[in-house]
């Protein structure tokens, strides 16, 4: 992992402000990864994908996450501080490597059925799919690799993987392996609220989390630029060389740290 500049995280969060969260990850750990090409990011499992952030994450800005939800009982706006540690899925992936796109597979009702897990691409070509189900029945159609129907003879014949063909017990099975096998691409929060005591689970999504953050830095940064540069007259170009600590240090002197 690269430690990212004040210059590069500005540049990421100018390039990346208007596309979509899937891209604007992608972009984020481009950046931070060089050792790994696009491709190879952009193929990785949204589990792998998540750990790759959490771990930027933890770099940029500690392994402590704050938080607020509203209870979806009494509507309690409820705080919530926790660590990456408690959210981070052990064993932590070592990195890169082909197993999101690992066959696996699965036999029952009759078939058989080879499929690989989500990847980023997958959740690219489904951002544009409307109503959500149909986006969730063609993730589903992208990851399935092969079907084989299992005849009574014992005989095998390579069949359509059209998921509307497929028994619906089948296809929640096939859901239920991708879950299990990916476990970080979906971190649940439990929850309980100290109002009225109901208890819930929370979905937690990285992406939107740490984007926020670097909205937030990206804007603390500019504001620094803007108050030396008015105070100076200095270049943007060389603010943004010196460390963060140096441009606290001249904005205290101004009054303004
Ligand atoms: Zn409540």
């Amino acid at each position: 992992m690269h430690n990212l500049s004040a210059t590069e995280l500005l540049t990421i969060w100018e390039h990346t402000l208007n596309q979509s969260p899937v891209h604007r990850a992608l972009g984020l750990l481009t950046v931070a990864f060089p050792e790994y090409t696009p491709e190879q990011l952009a193929r990785l499992s949204i589990g792998q994908r998540d750990t790759l952030l959490l771990n930027l994450r933890e770099r940029l800005f500690g392994s402590r996450l704050d938080s607020t939800i509203a209870c979806p009982q009494c509507q309690q706006q409820i705080e919530l501080a926790f660590s990456t540690s408690d959210i981070r899925v052990e064993p932590t992936p070592s990195g890169v490597n082909d197993s999101a796109a690992t066959a696996m597979s699965l036999t029952l009702e009759g078939y058989k059925v080879n499929f690989r897990l989500p990847n980023s691409i997958d959740l690219v070509s489904i951002e544009t799919c409307t109503p959500a189900d149909h986006a969730h029945e063609q993730l589903l159609h992208q990851c399935i690799q092969s079907v084989t129907r299992l005849t009574e003879d014992n005989d095998q014949e390579e069949t359509s993987n059209d998921v509307r063909q497929l028994p619906a017990s089948l296809i929640d099975a096939i859901a239920e392996r991708m879950a299990e096998a990916d476990p970080q691409a979906n971190t649940q929060l439990a929850l309980t609220c100290p109002d009225c005591s109901h208890v819930w689970n929370a979905t937690f999504d990285i992406v939107t989390y740490l984007m926020d953050e670097i909205h937030r830095l990206a804007k603390h940064i500019l504001q620094e630029i803007h108050n030396l540069a008015r105070a100076y007259g200095w270049r943007e170009a060389d603010i943004l060389e010196m460390t963060s600590i140096r441009r606290r240090a001249y904005l205290e002197l101004l009054g303004l740290g």
